[in-house]
């Protein structure tokens, strides 16, 4: 079955550019690209045909850095800070992360399957069609098993394409209060390899940080994963420069996210070892920070920058990808064509599905989205809306 899918102008994003297509036609075989190019060079010999109306097609979204699996959520807290009570306050009354780890332990995983898909459905509608789920919020090997079945049933369920990342080296749990080695120890000698043998990991990832692990006790998480022959990605430099990124260098991590702190030498190190910088907008925005990442570094040494969600109940509840466009380029000093490589091309690259995903070339799996645009800059300019006119995963609409 040979779909012609025509009458849409194509924002490609072959190697991370716009590389804009005018009247393009794009042919699809078996959930694949055959071929793509202008209308009048389109080949013959399809099934079907399908008319786009006018519309602007882009790669389906990526949205590389999720924690979309989780128990409660916070928007109580919220309330409370903003009638003036501090995050120390909110910490002694149980809230923060702990109340987060509290209602994902206390949830069945049917609860924690139906929570994650009703967000999952906005991402889908907004023009995502791969997303990256973290674990994090149950810090047992009971808990994190059920936050990753929950990210592969995700799977099943929904037209989306899901990675799921192990990051149980997420915050230290209350049964292991002052023994922040011994957490780390058991993640490393029975959590990891326990959930690894279940096929329930696709990556690894750590948060380096002085409220959580430091780097020596991140690089013995990195080594327990390579030892599995899983790939690392870590929380670094969000808050305080820690040399994270760096860690994350030398392991060949396909991401290093956050990095509002990180120096020139990080940035080196990523360059020199492809490791993809993965920009958190969302989050910056929601704790009001004032440090920006150094995007002209990141620039200066070619390092590619992602751009995600960061989805989570505390610090970046965001139910829309094409939001945090806006964010990165309004905070960040993004161009709009920056932003879109940053969920299409180089996000795919965060997750180490650049080969199949990120761009419309032939080859790569036919995930697009047709938008009702003028031009691709609008993705990164409205605030919120519609736009995607159809969703599309594997060469079947799926919106
Ligand atoms: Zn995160």
């Amino acid at each position: 079955m040979k779909r012609l899918w025509l009458n849409a102008h194509a924002a490609t994003m072959r190697g991370g550019r716009y590389s804009i297509i005018e009247d393009a036609a794009l042919l699809v075989e078996g959930g694949r690209i055959a071929w793509i190019g202008p209308r009048h060079e389109a080949p013959g010999g399809a099934d079907e045909t399908v008319d786009l109306g006018g519309t602007w097609i882009t790669p389906g979204l990526i949205d590389c850095h999720t924690h979309a699996v989780f128990g409660g959520d916070r928007s109580g807290e919220f309330e409370m800070r903003l009638q003036g009570a501090s995050y120390a306050e909110i910490a002694a009354a149980g809230g923060g992360i702990a109340s987060t780890v509290r209602a994902t332990r206390e949830s069945s995983e049917d609860e924690l399957l139906a929570s994650a898909e009703r967000r999952l459905r906005n991402l889908l509608r907004d023009g995502v069609t791969t997303v990256e789920i973290k674990s994090g919020y149950g810090l047992d090997l009971a808990s994190e098993r059920k936050m990753l079945r929950v990210a592969r049933r995700l799977g099943e369920r929904l037209p989306l394409t899901v990675r799921a990342t192990c990051l149980a080296a997420h915050a230290l749990p209350s049964e292991y209060a002052g023994r922040p080695d011994d957490y780390i120890e058991h993640i490393c000698t029975e959590l990891l390899p326990a959930l690894a043998a279940e096929g329930l990991v696709d990556a690894v990832d750590a948060f380096c940080e002085h409220l959580a692990f430091s780097p020596a006790q991140v690089e013995r998480v990195f080594q327990a994963a390579t030892a599995l022959g899983l790939p690392v990605k870590l929380h670094a430099e969000q808050l305080s420069s820690l040399g994270g990124s760096s860690l994350a260098a030398r392991y060949r991590a396909l991401s290093a996210d956050h990095l509002e702190y990180m120096t020139e030498d990080d940035v080196r190190a990523m360059a020199t070892a492809g490791t993809v910088a993965v920009l958190l907008p969302g989050a910056f925005y929601l704790l009001r920070e004032t440090r920006l990442p150094p995007i002209d570094l990141l620039r200066r040494h070619g390092v590619a920058m992602a751009i995600a969600s960061d989805l989570n109940p505390g610090t970046s509840p965001a139910l829309s990808l094409r939001l945090m466009l806006n964010m990165a380029c309004t905070s960040f000093r993004l161009t709009p064509e920056e932003a879109l490589a940053g969920v299409t091309l180089h996000a795919a690259r965060a997750l180490g599905l650049d080969a199949e995903l990120g761009s419309l070339e032939v080859g790569k799996r036919a995930d697009f989205v047709a938008w009702d645009i003028q031009r691709p800059a609008e993705l990164a300019y409205w605030l919120g809306g519609d736009l995607p006119k159809r969703v599309v995963r594997q060469g079947e609409d799926v919106r």
